[in-house]
């Protein structure tokens, strides 16, 4: 019987401790402090609100955590890594962005949401790690009892010998959740989960399948005991045992070939006799399907059907973890080089800032801009170097905007400004004073040449006069800035 609380200590060390902050006291603030202080591995450091009397100010407080009414103070915390912004206020959101140190990643509210949930998820998951762990004080009683008695009747030998192979089983099933929780990926937990579903229940055949919300179909993920070609790819979410389970919870068919069409979940239908499928849950939510089958007729007893509904609810469990972290990694907002909002954000804070300026009959104007012949930069100085130009080049645009603006990394060496109540003219002038600070741009202090000055080629367009809507704002804008190009490069152009 092998001790486990080693691979937890590698475990948890290979986990760093996280320094985190609060902005925003209220209610939901406070929940979310109460969780995290629960957590070894996290130190929760300030708490800023303006309401000195917020109730997660106040919870804070008592605990003995730092706390102050400007969010601003956050960033003077030693060691910060992240600020869960609970605010829901632009303005404070604003200033904690403005005031951010460059390794402080900040997590929205929906962020925070997920963060939660998480938590919840891994404070179940330690629940279920005590109870085994009791387990297996009980069984090292009872061997110990055992070994007082000294009989050998050939009743104790065989008593003996199933209560192994039921260990043999908790334990498993034991290693089996453990996995199940330190696992972060998609993929990776649902292979374990057919793992699971032959080691602890001897599946012969067993599948994962992902519910596809977009085309209501579940699709393969993985399976064992067959090749892949033997699973169909996609079925329906009203046809085959998966159907049925994606509608019941559980479904046990003993004569798989009793409901017509019910094996289709194969290409060889003829090839399985008894099947049963269990639903993967998020919350009142269907996310996937496990299937398992054997050749041979096999019927599950009581026991057997209480495990795989086992496997089931934990595999949920993991499965919303590691559906939740991918979400998590998506929401992330910053590019981790230029510390600007990334992409995805920029896409998703433009279609915002198109709507509000439609309803409220504001003009916007977007700026896209891509830095002079750079590849020769990288390849003459190194990308190391072309790094720190980026960096010099996104803070530059950071300076010369205002608070309700808002900058990204489109691309490479691409940048993106949105600016909200701009005219053409106001953001012309904009793009002209970010042309011109990144060419007195001097990059000595790194060691490049001081005659080699960096330039860019900007492009603006504005909304509603160039373009009706977000995608097309941004097509008119890149092609000002080809424009620019063309023009002889380090030139501002706009749509036109
Ligand atoms: P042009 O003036 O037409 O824009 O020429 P260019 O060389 O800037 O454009 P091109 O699109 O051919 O090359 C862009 C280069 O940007 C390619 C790559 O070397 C560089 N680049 C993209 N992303 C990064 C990055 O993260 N770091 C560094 N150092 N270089 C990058
Ligand atoms: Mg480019
Ligand atoms: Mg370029």
């Amino acid at each position: 019987m092998g001790d486990n609380t080693g691979d937890i200590e590698v475990y948890e060390r290979a986990h760093k401790r996280l320094t985190v902050a609060i902005a925003g006291g209220d209610l939901r603030a406070a929940a979310m402090l109460r969780l995290l202080v629960e957590v070894d591995s996290i130190t929760v450091a300030a708490l800023a609100d303006p309401r000195p009397g917020a109730a997660a100010a106040v919870a804070a407080r008592e605990i003995g955590i730092y706390t102050t009414s400007d969010v601003a103070d956050l960033s003077l915390v030693d060691g910060l890594d992240v600020i869960i912004d609970l605010t829901d206020d632009p303005a404070l959101r604003a200033r904690l962005v403005a005031y951010r140190p460059a390794a402080v990643e900040i997590v929205g509210s929906r962020g925070a949401d997920l963060i939660r949930d998480l938590l919840m998820a891994k404070k179940r998951g330690e629940e279920q790690e005590k109870l085994l762990s009791e387990l297996k004080v009980a069984y090292d009683k009872i061997s110990g009892h055992e070994q007082k008695l000294q009989v050998g009747t050939q009743a104790l030998e065989k008593a003996n010998e199933e209560l192994e192979t039921r260990l043999s089983e908790i334990f498993f099933t034991h290693e089996f959740f453990k996995a199940l929780t330190s696992f972060t990926s998609v993929d990776d937990v649902t292979s374990l989960v057919v793992d699971g579903a032959n080691g602890i229940l001897g599946a012969e055949i067993s599948s994962v399948y992902l519910l596809d919300t977009s085309a209501w179909v579940l699709r393969f993920a993985t399976a064992q005991g067959r090749p892949r070609e033997y699973f169909v790819d996609e079925v329906p979410v009203d046809t085959t045992i998966l159907g049925r389970a994606h509608r019941d919870g559980l479904a046990v068919e003993t004569d798989a070939h009793e409901i017509a069409g019910s094996v289709d979940w194969t290409r060889e239908p003829g090839d399985v006799a008894s099947h049963a499928a269990v639903s993967l849950r998020s919350g009142e939510h269907v996310v996937g399907v496990l299937v398992i089958g054997s050749a041979t007729r096999r019927a599950l007893t009581p026991a057997e059907l209480d495990r795989l509904q086992v496997i089931g609810n934990q595999s949920s469990l993991a499965l919303q973890n590691a559906l939740l972290h991918g979400e998590l990694e998506r929401l992330s907002v910053t590019d981790r080089l230029t510390e600007l909002y990334n992409h995805g954000y920029f896409q998703q804070r433009l279609d915002e800032e198109i709507g509000r300026a439609e309803r409220f009959g504001h003009v916007l104007s977007l700026i896209m801009m891509d830095i002079d012949d750079f590849k020769l930069f990288n390849d003459t100085y190194g990308h190391p170097r072309g790094d720190r130009v980026l960096r010099s080049v996104s803070d530059t645009i950071t300076r010369s905007l205002r608070d309700i603006d808002f900058a990204a990394r489109y691309g490479g060496e691409e940048f993106v400004v949105v600016l909200p109540e701009t005219d053409v003219d106001g953001a012309r002038a904009v793009a002209e004073r970010i042309r011109a600070e990144v060419e007195k741009l001097s990059f000595e202090t790194i060691g490049v040449d001081p005659s080699v000055r960096k330039t860019v080629s900007v492009g603006v367009a504005t909304f509603p006069a160039h373009a009706r809507g977000g995608a097309p704002l941004i097509v008119a804008a890149d092609q000002a800035m080809y424009a620019a190009k063309r023009s002889g490069k380090n030139a501002v152009v706009v749509s036109g």
